[in-house]
């Protein structure tokens, strides 16, 4: 790959990362009033209706499954940074082919080429079977 290409994604990875820790930054702040509400709100729990205390979970839950994905991709593009900085950026860390650029436009820290990928993803589904 081009040095300027190169460039090129560690930009686009760096302005990920720094869109996502934001995210994750208000997420923590989030999750500590959340909490800290809860304390509180536990004196008077008695009036608080079962039915919204189990969409509250709900709404919880998905926060943070949203944020453990963010995490994930925040890991990967910690991994896909450190790659450049090595030189092994662009390739597959299974196979070792070169990731087609038009992959890694949509994706800047992919780590499999398709081929690879596809695999993983078959393996997952059989997996959950
Ligand atoms: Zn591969």
């Amino acid at each position: 790959m081009r040095k300027r290409e190169l460039e090129r994604f560690k930009k686009m990875l760096l302005d990920m990362k720094a869109e996502l820790e934001k995210d994750w930054e208000h997420f923590e702040e989030e999750n500590l009033s959340k909490s800290l509400r809860d304390q509180v709100g536990q004196v008077s729990s008695f009036t608080t209706h079962p039915a919204d205390m189990g969409s509250v979970t709900d709404e919880q839950e998905r926060a943070f499954l949203l944020a453990g994905h963010e995490k994930e991709i925040l890991n990967a593009i910690e991994r896909a940074l450190k790659r450049i900085e090595d030189g092994t950026y662009g390739k597959c860390v299974m196979c070792g082919a070169p990731i087609s650029i038009e992959r890694l436009k949509a994706i800047p820290y992919a780590e499999y080429c398709i081929e690879c990928q596809e695999k993983i993803e078959m393996e997952e589904l059989i997996e959950e079977r």
